[in-house]
C-alpha cells in the first residue's frame, strides 16, 4: 500500500483521457490524484471542444431549421431572430453543468483533485503551482501524462482570439461575422464554419490539400462537400494563405495556389485558424526526467502506455494516434488496467470518427481507398436515405450508408454513413466490426421500422444480395 502521502496513480491533466483514467484507477481501488491547471475538469473537450461546439451546432441548427425547414412542416413564425448572448449562455450552462458533474464524480469515487500546474521533479514526484497560490509536491508510484493538445498556429499568423481566432475564439464570438474565412477543412473548421454559416455568415474555407477531411472515404467526401456547398459554404482547395493583414477593420488574406502561381486577396471580418492541433507538454519538465518526444512533440509509448521512463505513462492527444476524446478515454481505461496488473485493450483500427455537421458523417474501419490499397477483393453495398421511410417522413433524407465487405468472406471492412444522426447510427457498425461480423449478420438482424437504422440493414443486404427498397 502507498504511504499516507503517496499515490498509486497521479494523473496530470483532467481532460477525457486524464479524468477517465483517474476515476477508473480509483474504482479499481488505487489511491489516485488528478492535477488540472484549468480550474475546471473535462479538458479541451468539455471546456473548449466537443461539448461547446455541439451545443452551438445544435442551437444554430434549430435556427436554420426554423428558418428553412419549419414552414414546409406547417410550422410558421411571424418573426424569427437570433439572440446570440442567450445562445452562448445555453452553451456555457451545458459546459459548466458537465464540468461540475465530473468534480462530483471525483468526490464520489474519492479521486483527490489538485487544481494547479504540474511539473515533474522526478519520475515519481510532481511539483504543483496551485491555482490558489503556493506549491505542493504530489508523489505517485505511477504517473500518467494526460496533458492533451493545443491549437496549432500557422507561420506568420498571430491568433488574437478576436479577429483571428482559434476554435476557442470561434466558440464565443460576440456577433455573427458577415464574412468568415476558415483556414483548414478538417472537421473542426467545417463544424465551426457550419455554426456561423447557419447564423448568417458568408463562409469560405481555404485548404492547402486537394480534399476536405482527408481521412474520409472519397465517394462519401464528394457528396459531403456538395452538401456543404448547397448550404453555401465556399471551398478554395489546393490553396495556401501566404499573408494576412489584420491592421484594418477587415482582415485581408493573400492566398495563392498550393503549387504556386497568381496571388489573390480575400476579405474577412473573422478568420478561424483550424489547421490542426499539437501535443501540449510546455513546462511539464519532460527533460528533467528524460521522457522522449518525437519530432512533432508527441510522447511515444509502448503497448502498456509506458514512456521510455519506467513508471511514467502517457495517454490521449499527447501520444501518437487520432486526437479524439473517445480515443483518449479508451487509452485512459486501458492504461490504468495495465498499471493495476490487468489486461487493457484498445483497438485503434475501430475508433469511429464523426463530423457533426448536418447531415453528420460518421465512419469506422477502412475507406474504399484503403481497401483498394490492401489489394483485397471487396463488395460495396450502398443505400441512400432518399429510399428510407423515416428519413422521408421527417423530410431529412440527404445522405447514404456505404458498407465495404470482403468479397470472399463477406466480413465487414468499413462502414461510412452520411445522415442527420450518423454519429449515433455508426455504433451498430462499430460493434459489428468489433465482433468480426459479416455484412449478412447485420442484414439478418431485425431492425425496427421506421428508423434510419434500416438504411444500415439495407446497405448490408446490398453487399451480397439486393436491398428490398431500392
Ligand atoms: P485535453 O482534453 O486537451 O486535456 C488536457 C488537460 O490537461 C487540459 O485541461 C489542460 O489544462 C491540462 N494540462 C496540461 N498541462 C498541464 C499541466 N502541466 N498541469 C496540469 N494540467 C495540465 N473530439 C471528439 O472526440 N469529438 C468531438 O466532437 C470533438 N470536437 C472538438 C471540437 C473542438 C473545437 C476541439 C478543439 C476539439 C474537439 N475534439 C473532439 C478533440 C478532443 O477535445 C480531444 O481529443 C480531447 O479533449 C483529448 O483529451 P485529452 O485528455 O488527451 O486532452
Amino acid at each position: 500500500a502507498a504511504a499516507a502521502d503517496e499515490n498509486d496513480v497521479v494523473v496530470i491533466g483532467g481532460g477525457p483521457g486524464g479524468y477517465v483514467a483517474a476515476i477508473k484507477a480509483a474504482q479499481m481501488g488505487l489511491k489516485t490524484t488528478c492535477i488540472e491547471k484549468r480550474g475546471t475538469l473535462g479538458g479541451t473537450c468539455l471546456n473548449v471542444g466537443c461539448i461547446p461546439s455541439k451545443a452551438l451546432l445544435h442551437s444554430s441548427h434549430m435556427y436554420h431549421e426554423a428558418k428553412h425547414a419549419f414552414p414546409s412542416h406547417g410550422v410558421k413564425f411571424s418573426q424569427l431572430e437570433i439572440d446570440l448572448p442567450a445562445m452562448m449562455a445555453q452553451k456555457d450552462k451545458a459546459v459548466s453543468g458537465l464540468t461540475r458533474g465530473i468534480e462530483g464524480l471525483f468526490k464520489k469515487n474519492k479521486v483527490n483533485y489538485v487544481k494547479g500546474f504540474g511539473k515533474f521533479v522526478s519520475p515519481s514526484e510532481v511539483s504543483v503551482d496551485t491555482l490558489e497560490g503556493g506549491n505542493t509536491i504530489v508523489k505517485g508510484k505511477n504517473i500518467i501524462i494526460a496533458t492533451g493538445s493545443d491549437v496549432k498556429s500557422l507561420p506568420g499568423i498571430t491568433i488574437d482570439e478576436e479577429k483571428i481566432v482559434s476554435s476557442t475564439g470561434a466558440l464565443s464570438l460576440s456577433e455573427v461575422p458577415k464574412k468568415l474565412v476558415v483556414i483548414g477543412a478538417g472537421y473542426i473548421g467545417l463544424e465551426m464554419g457550419s455554426v456561423w454559416g447557419r447564423l448568417g455568415s458568408e463562409v469560405t474555407v481555404v485548404e492547402f490539400a486537394p480534399d476536405i477531411v482527408p481521412s474520409m472515404d472519397g465517394e462519401v467526401r464528394k457528396q459531403f462537400q456538395r452538401m456543404l456547398e448547397k448550404q453555401k459554404m465556399k471551398f478554395m482547395l489546393k490553396t495556401k494563405v501566404v499573408g494576412i493583414d489584420a491592421s484594418g477593420d477587415v482582415v485581408k488574406l493573400t492566398v495563392e495556389p498550393a503549387a504556386g502561381g497568381e496571388q489573390s486577396t480575400l476579405e474577412a471580418d473573422v478568420v478561424l485558424v483550424s489547421a490542426g492541433r499539437i501535443p501540449y507538454t510546455a513546462g511539464l519538465g519532460l527533460d528533467t526526467i528524460g521522457v522522449q518526444t518525437d519530432k512533432v512533440g508527441r510522447i511515444p509509448v509502448d503497448k502498456h502506455f509506458m514512456t521510455n521512463v519506467s513508471g511514467v505513462y502517457a495517454i490521449g492527444d499527447v501520444v501518437p494516434g487520432p486526437m479524439l476524446a473517445h480515443k483518449a478515454e479508451e487509452d485512459g481505461v486501458a492504461c490504468v488496467e495495465f498499471i493495476a496488473g490487468k489486461e487493457g485493450h484498445v483497438d485503434y483500427d475501430l475508433v469511429p470518427g464523426v463530423v457533426y455537421t448536418h447531415p453528420e458523417v460518421a465512419s469506422v474501419g477502412k475507406t474504399e481507398e484503403q481497401v483498394k490499397a490492401l489489394g483485397v477483393a471487396y463488395q460495396v453495398g450502398k443505400f441512400p436515405f432518399m429510399a428510407n421511410s423515416r428519413a422521408k417522413a421527417i423530410d431529412d433524407a440527404e445522405g447514404l450508408v456505404k458498407i465495404l465487405a470482403e468479397k470472399e468472406t463477406d466480413k465487414i471492412l468499413g462502414v461510412h454513413i452520411m445522415a442527420p444522426n450518423a454519429g449515433e447510427l455508426i455504433h451498430e457498425a462499430v460493434l459489428a466490426l468489433q465482433y468480426g461480423a459479416s455484412s449478412e449478420d447485420i442484414a439478418r438482424t431485425c431492425h425496427a421500422h421506421p428508423t434510419m437504422s434500416e438504411a444500415v440493414k439495407e446497405a448490408a443486404m446490398a453487399t451480397y444480395d439486393k436491398p428490398i427498397h431500392m
